[in-house]
Parts: C-alpha cells; sequence; structure tokens
C-alpha cells in the first residue's frame, strides 16, 4: 500500500514538484566495539576500513564509526553502524577480527538520548535548555548537587502532564535507564524501527 502512495504521488504531475514520497527508512544496526586500540594518525574512515578487511567484509558494506566513548585508560569503545548483512554474520559471537587479534562487542541499542535535558532524539549539542535538569528529582541543577530525599523521573512526569486523561505511568524512580518506562519504550521503537533483515522483520 505504501509503495503504491510512493508510486501514485510521484507520478503525478502536480504532486511530483511539490513534494516527493518515500518509504520510512529503517536505520542500521548499530554495534558497540570494545576498547579498540588507537591507530597512528587514525581517520574514522581508515578505522572502519581495518575492521571491514580483518573480518573480509565486501567493500560495498557501509561500516561507519558513528562516534566514540572513552574505554580502558588510551583505548575507545567504537560504536557502528554496519549493514544487515554484517550484523547477522556477527550474530551469535561476541568477536570481530581486529588485525591479527579479535575485539569484545555486543549490539548498541541505546536511544538517542540528551544528558542534558534528559529527552530523547537529542544531543546535548543540539539542547535548548540553559542549564543541566536533574536526573534524580524534577529541580533545575545537576544530579551532582541534588539534595532531594525521594526520586522522580522528569520525563515520565512530563509525559503524565501531557496525556491529561489518558493512562498514567509511575514516576518514582530516577531518569537514567533501565528502570524508566519511557525508556523501555523508546528501545523498543528503536528495535522497531532498525533493519535486520528479513528475519528480524517486525510485522506493524
Ligand atoms: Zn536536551
Ligand atoms: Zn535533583
Ligand atoms: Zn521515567
Amino acid at each position: 500500500m505504501v509503495s503504491r502512495l510512493e508510486e501514485a504521488s510521484n507520478g503525478h504531475l502536480e504532486l511530483k514538484d511539490v513534494c516527493e514520497a518515500r518509504m520510512p527508512r529503517k536505520r542500521n544496526p548499530q554495534l558497540i566495539m570494545y576498547d579498540v586500540p588507537v591507530i597512528e594518525g587514525d581517520r574514522d574512515a581508515e578505522e572502519a576500513t581495518f575492521l571491514r578487511y580483518s573480518n573480509s567484509f565486501p567493500d560495498s558494506w557501509d561500516i561507519r564509526v558513528l562516534f566514540k566513548r572513552p574505554g580502558r585508560g588510551p583505548f575507545k569503545h567504537w560504536i557502528l553502524s554496519v549493514p544487515q548483512e554484517a550484523f547477522n554474520l556477527l550474530k551469535g559471537s561476541s568477536w570481530a577480527f581486529y588485525g591479527f587479534g579479535s575485539l569484545k562487542f555486543r549490539e548498541f541499542s541505546e536511544p538517542l538520548r540528551c544528558y542534558k535535558c534528559l529527552k530523547f532524539g537529542h544531543l546535548r549539542v543540539n539542547c535548548s535548555v540553559p542549564k543541566e535538569l536533574c536526573s534524580r528529582c524534577t529541580g533545575e541543577h545537576s544530579h551532582m548537587e541534588c539534595t532531594a530525599t525521594t526520586v522522580a523521573c522528569r520525563i515520565c512526569k512530563e509525559y503524565n502532564r501531557r496525556s491529561g486523561t489518558g493512562p498514567k505511568v509511575k514516576t518514582d524512580h530516577s531518569a537514567m535507564p533501565a528502570r524508566c518506562p519511557i525508556f523501555v519504550r523508546e528501545k523498543v521503537e528503536l528495535g522497531r524501527h532498525t533493519n535486520y533483515g528479513l528475519k528480524k522483520c517486525v510485522r506493524h
């Protein structure tokens, strides 16, 4: 149905120049690769290439280092975007070849999140709030300065406020992952919008 709409809209003479209909794009699976050694004169493209050759992945596969997190000592954890073919080949193992050695990895399925205001869908660099917001209570201070005696999740409070007379979620937890139902929901959504190939395809 969606592809028929896409064809019809793109073929329509008046609509064609105004807008282009596209199928919703799914994100490629992501991996976190732990404690990757630093290559001299490294560049992200070269690093991804090294990983590609180490695992005999074809050149046509789009493997990209999205960002890095500090790892053990001088090492870095890499967050990579890989095509579903690579993901399915690596699946079932927790080690990938890297040069003459191997590196531990797992699937990375953390929703995009801002650690300044704690909302989902953007990063700190794009945040519009002026001050760091607390993850333990709903106050306008860093969690390091928090003196609240009971925890309250600002994300779930906001959700309840917006839902009006609709269903409510519990708010007696910190806004950090694992216990927050909104975080769990975001994670499930992320899975639904990830292209795992045919086997793990979710029917709507
Ligand atoms: Zn933010
Ligand atoms: Zn607080
Ligand atoms: Zn919550």
